[in-house]
């Protein structure tokens, strides 16, 4: 994706209220971030543990998307897949994610949740930027898996909006 300012980020969140996009902490690093590498910009916030951000070009502007998550106090274990990127993790690097619909679904309290990588680094998995800690069963190649991780940011996104 193209880099992105902190202007463009604030002003792009479709389902969070003001004062929660002002709360928001910016990603870390932003000016160094590996935008060639990034589908989408996505980051939890290191002030508020629960919230995290999804951030993506669409249709030449910026969709931003404002995700809430819980830690769950049950021990779990085995593996779990990401939703948008199809990456294996161990069941706690897998967070189930809710964001608010835009809109009035949004205020009437409608939400969508997907699971997503816990650190909503999709791009760096696919792309071998970041270490995994268990065997992947996907076969096919890379390239086709950055191709479907887009078409599923695009119908997730798209959950949100209408
Ligand atoms: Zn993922």
């Amino acid at each position: 994706m193209e880099p992105l300012s902190i202007d463009e980020i604030r002003g792009s969140f479709v389902n969070s209220t003001r004062s929660l996009v002002k709360a928001m902490t910016p990603p870390p690093g932003l000016t160094e971030l590996p935008w060639e590498s990034l589908d989408f910009l996505g980051w939890r916030d290191p002030k508020a543990p629960n919230r995290g951000y999804l951030v993506v070009q669409r249709d030449g502007g910026v969709t931003g998307i404002a995700l809430n998550t819980q830690a769950s106090t049950k021990p779990r274990r085995g593996t779990g897949l990401c939703d948008l990127c199809n990456t294996a993790h161990q069941i706690t690097d897998v967070a189930l994610f809710a964001a608010r619909r835009a809109g009035k679904p949004g205020r009437e309290g409608n939400t969508v949740g997907t699971y997503i990588c816990a650190d909503l680094a999709c791009s760096l998995y696919l792309r071998g930027l970041r270490d995994l800690d268990v065997p992947q069963g996907e076969t096919i190649s890379p390239e086709r898996r950055i191709d479907r991780l887009a078409d599923r940011l695009d119908t997730f996104v798209s959950r949100v909006l209408t």
